[in-house]
């Protein structure tokens, strides 16, 4: 999807969904993804408002599960065509700052935007729930599911015995 910057005289908006949003490669979009665009032109530069929500599949870092989590990103972003950056280096400084977009020609795309704001917005070690027990390193059982007998269990106990021997 791709919206054309310089037909924006003033103000421009723009609300959907999307039924297949192409994934990224370290997530799936699992439910359809609601987007809600605001574009405001203001001199050298196009002010963006954006909402999109969406439901990811995720892989939980503990126990190797897949859950849904969901994506309720709201951000804000100047985008300023690539044309008016200043030299390299420059640029590479200027994209650590989160609130700038470079968009190359006249034309943004969406699909890479809404791609950056979802990685965004999952964690760096997502977790399918707060609790989550893991796997036995023993065993490899799912300890959510299945609590196992494994000498891990032992280790754990003798630990806490000598926790309170130590106390
Ligand atoms: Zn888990
Ligand atoms: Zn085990």
């Amino acid at each position: 999807m791709v919206i054309k910057l310089f037909e924006i005289e003033d103000i421009f908006t723009l609300k959907g969904e999307m039924e297949d949003f192409k994934s990224g490669k370290d997530y799936t979009v699992s439910s359809p993804l609601h987007y809600e665009f605001s574009l405001k032109r203001s001199k050298d530069r196009i002010k963006l408002k954006g909402l999109i929500e969406c439901v990811v599949s995720l892989t939980c870092s503990r126990c190797l599960d897949e859950f849904g989590y969901l994506i309720n990103a709201r951000f804000d972003l100047d985008l300023v065509s690539q044309a008016k950056a200043p030299v390299t280096q420059e640029i590479e400084l200027k994209r650590d700052e989160m609130d700038v977009y470079y968009y190359e020609g006249e034309e943004l795309e969406l699909e890479p935007l809404i791609n950056e704001e979802i990685m965004l917005n999952i964690p760096i070690k997502p977790l399918c729930r707060e609790s989550c027990k893991g796997l036995c390193s023993v065993c490899g059982k799912n300890q959510n599911y299945e609590q196992c007998h494994c000498n891990r269990d032992v280790d754990t106990l003798l630990g806490e015995k000598l926790k309170n021997f130590l106390t």
